[in-house]
């Protein structure tokens, strides 16, 4: 009954981000506004992908 994936206030949906309250690896999956999704494992990589995640806007269509 504990299993609810946590929710970050400020970060639009289709971002859900488990694990981070516990000693395991943390998951963020994130489902972005062009349907792409992205997953990210490890507490940095959840890290940057909530700030990217954040910014409200599609970082895929912009040239890398
Ligand atoms: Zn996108």
């Amino acid at each position: 009954m504990s299993e609810q994936p946590a929710t970050v206030t400020g970060i639009p949906a289709g971002l859900t981000v488990r694990g981070l309250d516990r000693e395991q690896t943390p998951v963020a999956d994130w489902l972005c506004s062009c349907h792409r999704h992205e997953r990210a494992t490890g507490r940095p990589a959840v890290q940057q992908l909530l700030t990217r995640a954040r910014t409200g806007h599609c970082p895929h269509r912009e040239a890398a």
